[in-house]
């Protein structure tokens, strides 16, 4: 039964002519399918709809082929041969009662046509953001009505394909209506520039056009940054994000407020904390009687009523969150709060849309595999045929993928038996979340551990480390090994796929000594040939405990695989503000006697650095030890999963254990015989 403290986040909001069922509102989020995977889409929102999202909105929709977002993978509807696939999305939400909304974008320049291959129109010319040698043209004033037409024309469009909301754009840096509304953008002379009044006209006009065109039956929402967080070269939230609220504060049926560029929009818990948009955004709903929306990772429900009491929201925003969990509001109305899968704020998410591969969550391996492979967030198989053996499955290690694969076997009624070497369990998690900005990781392990620890038929032993003999003693169908990866100390990584021969005889500390608490101080030197956080968290780390820290990357850039995270810019500023020394396009040729002899990746000078401790963080190798010798035993009925199996992000080995436990019992081809949404030779 639902705690009655959060019944008003179940009251009904009125926007516009439409109505939405709860505060529950899903904006839009970008997730590597849209127009190309239609029907993997529409699961993938449907399932939001049915975990009690009361409005589940697109991603950035394309209006034109004069502004296409290729390679990026978003909404499209140039033409009605692209209303029947968002219908589907539309006939899905519809389907639990909640509203459908629409995010018609026109980016301009932000995006430099690749496939279209028309040059891009920006306010004022200049080259197309990211570094593609594209400029943009000039609008002049008949490209402007031209535009509009074409938003207009997709705005009915939109409506055609049954969407309640729809969306005018001016978000993220990226909407050409941002490019108008920003002075360093827009140098214009005519009446399109200069004045606030004039730089807004371009907004003003796309919102009068689609209320005219869709008015009165669909609601017509303005998503607008309030703050491009560039001080005085961009909008501030109290100057000019204030004054256009109030220029337009009446003319949207709603206002979805939020932060420009993504990167300060979808600020990662690293750098910035649930509601931290707040102080941003506080002052919209002083200024319009419209229903305001916004975002800030909100997973706790006390802080979403906290929001609307104190007058900051009418409805909580959430990409993230919803993604973590599609069931979250439902959890909360059935007074199951403490089922809530919390979204760790890693973005893993927006790295399926950087990387142009559908949409994947840490916490939810379920997240873009709803259609292709059926699964479904909170129940398990429903197509598998049932497991012959209903027996025990003993996993060995409780990490991420041990502790999902656990999850989800009980999710299909098989006992399971946990063992860890370790006093506590959680694997990587348990010590990796203690690194600086990385508490949030937590939740990887709490939100299993909790459901886990109620249930009788999961039993976990820990401070066992498992041998052959150990595992025969347990009598069990299946034994899983989940038992994880170690740092490697021998340098072996992408730039020295052999290692590197002086660090095989030389005293290093790994990365492993430092996360099991081994102090170190003095001068430290890092090598990252690994490229994702852990290279830039342990310099963070060690320079707050005290030590002089350089850190030394074969890659152009410190921790160069967060680019997909969005999350590069703030790391590399991040060391660079507490006095970490920064050295990249270097690799490690030699050491000796406390001095490594660097060599340049595109030649160069070489260098020459002394340091007291070398910390090697290249690669990690597979525990898979016990594993092999299982196989060797004569034991068939073994799988490897997670880390010990390959060694990745988090996110994969929780994928790993949820994939074992979903084919557990089937033919070992079943998981590659996903479906796929084939090109239609007739179109
Ligand atoms: P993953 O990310 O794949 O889930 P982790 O490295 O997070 O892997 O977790 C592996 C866990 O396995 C650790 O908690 C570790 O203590 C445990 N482990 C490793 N080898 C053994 C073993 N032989 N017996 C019991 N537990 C083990
Ligand atoms: Fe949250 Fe990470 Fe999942 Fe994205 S991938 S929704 S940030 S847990």
């Amino acid at each position: 039964m639902r705690d009655t403290r959060y019944d008003i986040l179940f009251e009904p909001v009125k926007i516009g002519p439409v109505r939405a069922p709860n505060r529950f509102y899903q904006v839009p989020h970008c997730n590597g399918m849209g127009h190309k995977h239609p029907l993997a889409l529409a699961r993938m929102r449907e399932i939001k709809a049915e975990g009690g999202w009361g409005v589940v909105s697109t991603e950035e929709v394309e209006i034109h082929p004069s502004s296409e977002f290729a390679p990026y993978i978003e909404g499209r509807l140039w033409d009605d041969g692209d209303i029947a696939p968002n219908a589907l999305m539309v006939e899905a939400v519809h389907k639990h009662g909640s509203l459908a909304a629409c995010e018609l974008a026109y980016n301009g320049f932000a995006n430099p046509n690749l496939y279209s291959r028309e040059a891009p129109f920006s306010p004022s010319g200049g080259p197309v953001k990211d570094y593609s040698p594209i400029q943009a043209r000039v609008l002049d004033l008949t490209d402007i009505r031209n535009i509009r037409k074409w938003h207009r024309n997709a705005a009915v469009r939109a409506m055609m394909a049954g969407f309640d909301i729809i969306y005018c754009y001016a978000g993220h840096n990226l909407a050409l209506a941002m490019h108008f509304l920003s002075p360093h953008l827009n140098t214009r002379c005519d009446e399109y520039g200069g004045s606030l009044t004039n730089r807004v006209r371009f907004l003003r006009e796309l919102i009068e056009d689609t209320i005219d065109a869709v008015g009165h039956r669909s609601a017509v929402a303005v998503r607008l940054a309030v703050d491009q967080l560039m001080g005085s070269e961009g909008l501030r939230y109290d100057t000019e994000g204030h004054e256009i609220l109030t220029l337009l504060a009446e003319l949207p049926d709603l206002w979805d407020v939020n932060l420009a560029d993504w990167s300060n929009d979808s600020v990662t818990a690293r750098f910035g904390p649930e509601g931290g948009q707040e102080a941003y955004i506080g002052f919209v709903k002083k200024l319009t009687t419209k229903p305001v929306v916004g975002v800030g990772r909100f997973t706790s429900p006390d802080t979403m009523v906290s929001q609307i009491k104190r007058g900051i929201l009418d409805l909580i925003g959430a990409a993230r969150p919803s993604i973590a969990d599609p069931h979250l509001p439902r959890k909360i109305n059935e007074g199951r709060e403490n089922e809530i899968r919390e979204c760790i704020g890693c973005n893993i998410c927006v790295s399926g849309d950087m990387t142009i591969t559908p949409i994947r969550c840490t916490q939810n391996p379920t997240m873009g595999e709803e259609w292709r492979r059926d699964w479904h967030p909170e129940r398990m198989n429903t197509y598998l045929k049932p497991v012959d053996k209903k027996g025990r499955v003993l996993i060995i290690g409780s990490g991420p993928s041990g502790l999902e694969a656990a999850r989800a076997l009980r999710g299909r009624s098989i006992e399971v038996i946990m063992a860890d070497k370790a006093l506590e369990p959680g694997g990587r998690i348990l010590t990796e979340s203690k690194l600086p900005g990385l508490s949030t990781y937590r939740r990887v392990m709490d939100y299993r551990l909790s459901l886990l620890n109620q249930d009788p038929k999961f039993s976990l032993y820990l401070d066992s480390d498992m041998a052959i003999s150990d595992i025969v003693d347990f009598d069990v169908d299946h034994v899983v090994l989940a038992t994880g990866s170690q740092w490697r100390k021998d340098g072996v990584g992408r730039a020295h796929r052999l290692g590197i021969d002086d660090l095989k005889t030389a005293s290093i500390i790994s990365v492993d000594q430092i996360l099991g608490g081994f102090s170190v101080s003095g001068s430290i030197l890092i090598y990252d040939d690994d490229h994702y956080y852990m290279g830039g968290v342990l310099a963070e780390k060690l320079r707050f405990d005290g030590a002089h820290v350089t850190l030394v990357t074969p890659a152009s850039k410190i921790s160069e695989w967060t680019e997909n995270t969005l999350e590069q810019g703030r790391i590399q500023s991040r060391l660079v503000s507490i006095g970490v020394s920064i050295i990249t396009n270097y690799k490690i040729n030699t050491l000796s006697g406390g001095q490594v002899d660097l060599s340049p990746v595109y030649g160069g000078e070489r260098l020459t650095i002394g340091y007291d401790h070398l910390v090697p963080v290249t690669s990690r190798q597979p525990r898979d030890g016990l594993y092999h010798a299982l196989k060797e035993a004569g034991f068939d009925s073994v799988t490897c999963i997670g880390d010990c199996l390959a060694p990745s992000t988090v996110a994969a080995a929780i994928w790993s254990g949820h994939a074992f436990a979903r084919y557990y019992g089937e033919e070992p081809e079943a998981r590659y015989d996903f479906k796929r949404e084939r090109i239609d030779l007739n179109p």
